[in-house]
């Protein structure tokens, strides 16, 4: 059974604990690894390994910490590059090339984001149970079947863009970027419309924006729409 604790999903630091009860991962070390471990209760020992989408701050922040405590992260060579690092327990990755940590068996794929080589991660256990994680892309290409856990981004909504940019909250110059860089209530509806959702146990709503999003209509549509237990991460 797949347990997932968010421990940050946000512009400001995202970070997420997966275990299928064998194996625990990070999904994204964005904050602090001292907040990590604290949230944690200092169990961060059983972590098999750590999963980076892309570069951005909010993403990665802490993966020297998590390299120095001796776990194995996974990222693109786009994504290390650009970071600048390099360390043994790197392990690069490519799209649509899968890799095994544990029981997970994890299929990487292009997401779309203003960055060098981001990625979204398909994450199967042995138990038939299929997690997919997506954040920082504004579409996401591909369909998917038999997902039972879904962890995806859900930033703003253009309604409530669009108003914001009127009553001069958001600078105009912010939407272009916006829009070709996260996932939006609509385009995510899109998304979940064409997906086969008749497996899927959870969905958590990822990385919300603080102006542009509306936590509790967010929740409403995506459960009207689906009839799943929806969290807002
Ligand atoms: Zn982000
Ligand atoms: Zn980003």
């Amino acid at each position: 059974m797949i347990e997932i604790k968010t421990l940050a999903s946000s512009s400001k630091g995202n970070c997420y604990h997966i275990t299928d009860g064998t194996t625990s991962l990070l999904l994204e070390a964005g904050i602090k690894f001292r907040d990590v471990r604290i949230m944690l209760n200092f169990q961060t020992s059983d972590i098999a390994g750590c999963l980076i989408s892309h570069e951005h701050k909010d993403h990665c922040m802490a993966v020297q910490d998590v390299l120095r405590t001796g776990i194995d992260t996974y990222m693109s060579a786009g994504t290390a590059e650009t970071i600048g690092i390099t360390h043994h327990r790197i392990k690069p990755i490519k799209a649509l090339e899968s890799f095994e940590v544990g029981t997970w068996k994890i299929m990487p794929f292009n997401v779309e984001h203003d960055v060098a080589e981001p990625l979204g991660f398909l994450l199967a256990n042995r138990a038939g149970e299929k997690l997919l994680f997506a954040t920082d892309t504004y579409y996401i290409r591909y369909r998917f079947r038999g997902l039972t856990h879904l962890l995806i981004e859900c930033n703003y909504s253009k309604a409530i863009l669009d108003q914001n940019i009127i009553d001069g909250v958001v600078p105009k110059v912010m939407r272009k970027r916006l829009i070709q860089s996260h996932m939006s209530l609509e385009n995510l509806i899109d998304f979940l419309t064409a997906n086969d959702l008749s497996k899927i146990q959870e969905i958590h709503l990822l990385h919300l924006s603080d102006t542009n999003s509306d936590e509790a209509l967010f929740k409403r549509t995506v459960q009207k729409l689906t009839g799943k237990l929806v969290f807002i991460a």
